[in-house]
């Protein structure tokens, strides 16, 4: 059919699409051995308390370099992932990856920190995901409460009234549960008010819009209140600016991260940064313009 609209647009057309599929097939082949290769690597971004500048916690984000295709963007490798069922596979390192690490944590100075992991709807529909993570919590001898499971708002939403129950059972567990990218998907309120939640994560688009767009002003504030009335916490990602730290905080949003308080990053390098800021972001930065 395409080849109606022309030689030219049929061969352009039809490139893009092989090379598409191309990439994609290498990425899958490549991602199956991934594992067994080490190639993926956690990196940690810190979320800090903007009233106080105290490092709360850190999100943990999948880097993947491969020999052939060097580093892929999780954007890219994850959908994949997911389409595949590898996302399992690759899920449960994350997850042991994440409680090694809050294991290593323990009786260290970073001790009270939690580590946010995110999970995707194919691994938490899963029967057996939960059950894994409390084997492994209980082996490492973890505080549950340092344990954030991160959920999209899709799959929050997506068989809301079978999650009802898994909520449930994670929260009395003691483990946090955030829904990242709000306000990108579509919630119902209904179901919202009936979900133990612990965090709601402002998406980065909204807070990409502060201080200058009114509407993603009016969103954010919003979101706040939604929080507030639900008894959660509310997490601003993809904080860039000083501006929109500020505006954001005098919003009355709680916590915030970003590349403006850090990029994600290697272990090691969030272990020296955080000793050098006394686990507190305000500590080092309170001399430029801010006071605190
Ligand atoms: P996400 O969970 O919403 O993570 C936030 C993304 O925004 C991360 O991208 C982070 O590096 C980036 N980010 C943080 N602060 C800033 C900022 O100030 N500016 C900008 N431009 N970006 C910022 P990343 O690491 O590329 O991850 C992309 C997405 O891939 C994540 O979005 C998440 O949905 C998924 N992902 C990452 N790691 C995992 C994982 O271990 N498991 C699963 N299932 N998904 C993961
Ligand atoms: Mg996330
Ligand atoms: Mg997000
Ligand atoms: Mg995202």
């Amino acid at each position: 059919k395409s080849k109606e609209l022309g030689k030219n647009t049929y061969s352009i057309y039809h490139d893009s699409m092989e090379e598409d599929l191309a990439e994609r097939i290498l990425i899958e082949k490549q991602l199956r051995n991934a594992i067994y290769n080490r190639e993926f690597t956690l990196a940690y971004q810190p979320q800090i308390n903007l009233k106080t500048g105290q490092v709360i916690g850190v999100e943990a984000l999948i880097r993947w370099n491969n020999p052939i295709l060097g580093f892929v963007s999780p954007n890219k490798f994850i959908p994949i992932a997911e389409e595949t069922n590898l996302i399992l596979d690759i899920g449960e390192w994350v997850t042991q990856t994440c409680i090694q690490q809050l294991k290593a944590w323990k009786n260290t100075r970073f001790d009270s920190l939690h580590i946010a992991m995110n999970v995707s709807s194919v691994q938490f529909e899963n029967i057996q995901y939960l059950s894994f993570v409390n084997k492994l919590m209980e082996n490492a001898g973890v505080d549950n409460h340092r344990l954030e499971i991160e959920l999209t708002e899709r799959t929050v939403m997506n068989n809301a009234d079978e999650n009802i129950a898994r909520f449930n059972q994670i929260r009395a567990k003691g483990f946090g549960l955030s829904v990242d990218d709000f306000g990108t998907g579509y919630s119902s309120l209904s179901y919202l008010k009936k979900f133990p939640l612990s965090v709601l994560k402002i998406d980065k688009t909204f807070v990409d819009g502060i201080p200058q767009e009114e509407e993603d002003i009016s969103i954010a504030t919003a979101i706040l209140n939604l929080a507030q009335s639900l008894n959660m916490n509310a997490v601003a990602e993809g904080v860039e600016t000083l501006e929109q730290l500020e505006y954001l905080r005098s919003l009355g949003c709680n916590f915030a991260q970003g590349y403006y308080i850090s990029r994600p990053v290697p272990i090691k390098e969030l272990e020296e940064w955080l000793t050098h800021n006394n686990s507190n972001f305000y500590q080092n930065n309170s001399s430029e313009s801010l006071e605190y």
